[in-house]
């Protein structure tokens, strides 16, 4: 029996061995080889760059305008189908009534919401100042008025409608507060970048813009180091100086790399309390 033991114990101390060589060489294989493409950095100093992300962010701001406009044309048009303004057979008799102007201030949803997700893609390609507050909040969050000048008519005409049958005067009035409510919430930007807070990030204020950062096609920030977590998924980096990231759309570091940086010493960190306010000044280059 205690050689059977023995013969066991061997097993386990082979099988934990296997397990130990197994586990360690897919943790290699996590570690991923990146194909990397290096990208040039196409322009000199601030205001060069900042031309470069205004153009970047125009097409998403023209389209997000043209959205918005269509949105409150459409409301227009459920407004007019409401107060039953527009003699069409089809929208004067139920249920063509109801699907008239219900169809209406759908639309004017969709158009309101994709205008105000396009609207803050472009926010992020291209940050306002954030030295005038009020001034950042509006542009961070026009979509939240544009929601507002959306419904909020529309919800007035049917209240204060008199010829209206109280039915369809609830339906609308639940349907346009709903939409109004989504609406307000998809325009709010939650996180929302300043321009301050990008040329710091990217060592532009300071002349110290970092040699060799790394980002993918798709995403949003770019990364310190090539070993960052969240490119253990992409195969294939771009790697340039910080400026270059930044033209690319990239306007901001990773959030990891940035702790991992300030850990590091690689990035000396400002008073937190006031980053906006206070960009520029001690950013230490990687290389
Ligand atoms: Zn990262």
């Amino acid at each position: 029996m205690a050689r059977k033991k023995d013969n066991n114990a061997a097993q386990d101390a082979a099988a934990k061995a296997l397990a130990a060589v197994q586990a360690k060489k897919s943790a290699e294989k996590a570690k991923v080889q990146h194909n990397i493409t290096h990208v040039e950095q196409q322009t000199v100093g601030k205001t060069e760059l900042l031309a470069v992300t205004r153009k970047n962010a125009m097409p998403y701001r023209v389209a997000a305008i043209i959205l918005w406009i269509l949105a409150i044309a459409f409301e227009v048009l459920a407004i007019l189908f409401f107060k039953k303004v527009i003699k069409w057979d089809f929208a004067l008799k139920n249920p063509g009534y109801y699907i008239s102007w219900i169809v209406c201030i759908v639309l004017d949803f969709i158009c309101v919401m994709v205008g105000s997700l396009l609207w803050k893609k472009a926010n992020h390609l291209d940050p306002a100042s954030a030295k005038n507050k009020t001034k950042f909040w509006l542009h961070n969050n026009l979509g939240v008025i544009v929601a507002v000048i959306a419904f909020a008519p529309f919800i007035i005409f049917v209240l204060t409608d008199k010829k209206a049958d109280k039915q369809s005067k609830t339906i609308a009035t639940v349907i346009a507060a709903v939409l109004i409510i989504a609406a307000v919430l998809v325009g709010i930007d939650w996180n929302p970048v300043s321009q301050e807070q990008m040329l710091e990030e990217a060592g532009i204020d300071t002349g110290a813009v970092y040699e060799h950062v790394y980002w993918t096609k798709g995403g949003k920030v770019y990364h310190l180091y090539e070993d960052c977590g969240h490119l253990n998924n992409s195969s294939d980096l771009l790697e340039g100086t910080s400026q270059a990231a930044v033209e690319n759309g990239k306007t901001r570091m990773c959030q990891d790399c940035y702790s991992r940086g300030v850990k590091e010493g690689l990035i000396i960190e400002e008073n937190n309390d006031d980053k906006i306010e206070t960009p520029t000044d001690e950013v230490v280059p990687v290389e």
